[in-house]
Formats: structure tokens, sequence, C-alpha cells
């Protein structure tokens, strides 16, 4: 079962056409392992702020400072004081999907050989895998 997202958002005026958005997301997504493919279910915790800022797209003089730590937030430029959280949450949901997805740490994935899932069963290819440099240096050695 997938637990449903949640969430808090706090919206803040900060200025005549500027609003500072907070906001934190818990959801559970459901994908597969990037080794072996089975589903994984994966919790994604995303904390995010947005500088809302309505009207002109440029800072004007004096905003230098703030434009330094563009890191430390998201600006969002808004034709008009309406703010869609949609479209944010599906960002940060997208942001917070680590880069590898994988069941567990101890993953063996899938053979490349053959496909076999190595964390069920293993399979003749698996010792040609294994067989790395130094190996062959210590095969040379005994001879
Ligand atoms: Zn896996
Ligand atoms: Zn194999």
């Amino acid at each position: 079962m997938v637990e449903g997202p949640s969430g808090k958002t706090i919206a803040a005026l900060t200025g005549s056409s500027e609003a500072v958005i907070k906001g934190e997301l818990r959801c559970m997504i459901l994908s597969s392992c990037d080794r072996c493919c089975t589903e994984v279910k994966l919790k994604l915790a995303a904390d995010f702020v947005y500088v809302c800022m309505v009207g002109s797209e440029e800072y004007g003089p004096g905003r230098q400072e703030t434009e330094c730590r563009e890191e430390d937030y998201n600006r969002l430029y808004l034709k008009e004081p309406v703010i869609d959280l949609g479209p944010l949450y599906r960002e940060q949901v997208f942001l917070s999907i680590p880069p590898q997805i994988i069941c567990d740490e101890s993953c063996r994935g899938l053979c490349q050989g053959c496909g076999t899932d190595l964390n069920k069963t293993s399979c003749e290819c698996e010792q040609v895998e294994n067989e790395s440099p130094f190996a062959v240096l210590r095969q040379l050695k005994d001879r």
C-alpha cells in the first residue's frame, strides 16, 4: 500500500508583490530497482522555499544580496498574485527522487549475461563477472 502524500505549506507576504512559500512534502512513490527491477517503495521528503514575485522578472537595484543566495530557494515569477501549488509540489517530488533507486544496498541485481535475478539464484556467468585483473595476475604468477 502506498501512503498518501502529506505536507504543509506556509505562505507569507514579504512585500507588496512578494511572498514566501515554505513547505514540507512527504510522499511515497512506487518505482523499480535500478539493479534488479523489483518494485521499490520510495519515501520522499522535500523541504522547500519559494520566493514568489508578481510582475517583473527583474530584480531592481538593492536586490543583489538576495541574488547571491540563489541556491537557498527557488524563485517564482507570477503574472497574477495567484499561486498554484500543484506544479510546485510536482517539481519538488521530482527533485527529491534520488538519482539511483535500489531495493537494498546489497542488491546483486540481474546478471548482465543471462538476466537471472542474482538475489534469488545464481547462474553460470557469475564467475566470469568475478574475474578481476588481479585474479589474472595471480594466475600468471602461479605458472
Ligand atoms: Zn534490487
Ligand atoms: Zn548469468
